[in-house]
């Protein structure tokens, strides 16, 4: 425990947060993602007070709330966007441009040219083209090339589709000087949901390779991004995110030393903020002497549930039944489309007595999932966001 965490429940406890209260009381006409700001900036003072004199920037993606920016901003923290939409939506909260990276690899020469007008002045790259763009748009900016990392140990790893391998990447620190780019570093992703903080181990040493390779290119590099990857406990326990962040940075300082260091959590500062109040809309059986129900909820993988993709994300329920006998479900969404299936592979226990009608709260669901909510998808509406 540090002083971070008096008074407030563990992140593994399993007692009602303030938000699940509010979302068990309330009514609501859809499924609603019940959000607790507060919660937000306890995470925030907890990861920096294990990540030290490395710098935060919040990855939006993970849930661009509006008063989630906003209290990020007024707790001191930085910002990784991914578009303009992501950059404006910062400054309009107040974010300060110097605050803001621009950490997708992918981006419209139009955007670099916003982020560039606006003051963002460091951008992420893992190729040729995208110096290139990055170079006639916000000519003189500073980059970080993204790595490849392989054997992630993540619940939800990364795809190759971001980062380059560790050659490529140092022809592109070369390239970079030669477009007149200041190029500051490297990134890296570990994975998301990297579980504990010892994961991190052989991620950093592919990283150190590179960075040592560099430098003996002649490379004087200043930055080292370290990602995201902090965990929400869905189920498995976690270290608390204060010895998590710590046990990371440690790693980090003995292999880097006492370089700058900038990490981008998204899931473990928003998840355990986030709750959703869901509906059950059917129970049923496939046949009579079946052992197992289906029981489908008005939420579903493409309304805000997408991280149970392969069952990875494997979220936690409770519903007000919770006391009565338990058996084996198979949870499904309510759109017409058969991948809209939750847990099948491995069930979930849902108590026998659950019927149509009864509320359903979704805990730890702050993360990835009023952002993954598709529009209306099958004429279901997306999910409705209530800050409390
Ligand atoms: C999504 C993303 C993150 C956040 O990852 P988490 O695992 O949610 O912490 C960080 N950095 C980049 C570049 C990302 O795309």
């Amino acid at each position: 425990m540090t002083m971070h965490d008096v008074g407030l429940p563990a992140r593994d406890d399993l007692s009602p947060s303030r938000a699940e209260v509010y979302a068990r009381v309330h009514a609501f006409d859809r499924p609603t993602l019940v959000l607790d700001v507060d919660r937000v900036e306890h995470n925030f003072d907890a990861l920096q007070a294990g990540l030290g004199d490395a710098h935060i920037h919040y990855a939006v993606k993970a849930n661009p709330a509006r008063e989630i920016i906003e209290r990020l901003v007024q707790v001191g923290s930085h910002f990784d966007a991914a578009s303009r939409g992501e950059i404006e939506l910062c400054l309009s909260q107040g974010a300060r441009a110097e605050t803001i990276s621009f950490g997708n690899t992918v981006k419209r020469p139009s955007d670099i040219a916003f982020a560039y007008e606006a003051g963002v002045t460091l951008f992420a790259a893992d190729a040729e083209e995208e110096l290139q763009k990055i170079a006639e748009n916000a000519p003189g900016a500073g980059v970080y090339i993204r790595l490849i990392v392989e054997n992630s140990q993540a619940d939800w790893p990364l795809s190759r589709k971001f980062g380059c391998h560790g050659e490529m990447a140092l022809a592109l620190l070369d390239r970079a000087k030669e477009l007149g780019l200041d190029p500051a570093g490297f990134s890296f992703h570990v994975g998301s949901q990297t579980r504990r903080s010892e994961m991190w181990g052989p991620v950093l040493d592919q990283v150190l390779a590179v960075w040592a390779a560099a430098h003996e290119a002649g490379h004087k590099l200043r930055l080292l991004n370290i990602g995201g990857g902090f965990p929400a406990f869905y189920g498995e326990v976690i270290e608390p995110a204060t010895a998590y962040a710590a046990g990371v940075m440690r790693q980090v300082r003995a292999r880097f030393g006492d370089v700058l260091v900038m990490a981008e959590p998204g899931r473990g500062m928003v998840a355990d903020a986030g709750v959703i109040a869901a509906e059950v809309l059917l129970v049923s059986r496939k046949s009579a002497n079946e052992l197992h129900r289906w029981v489908y909820l008005d939420i579903g993988k493409f309304s805000g549930l997408a991280e149970t993709m392969d069952e990875a994300i494997r979220y936690q329920f409770a519903t007000p039944r919770d006391h009565e006998a338990m058996g084996p479900c198979i949870l499904a969404g309510p759109s017409c489309d058969s991948a809209d299936v939750l847990y099948e592979k491995k069930m979930v226990s849902l108590p026998v007595g659950l019927t149509a009608g009864d509320r359903v709260v979704i805990r730890n669901c702050g993360a990835y999932t009023s952002s993954y909510s598709s529009v209306g998808f099958n004429g279901f509406p997306p999910l409705d966001v209530c800050v409390i």
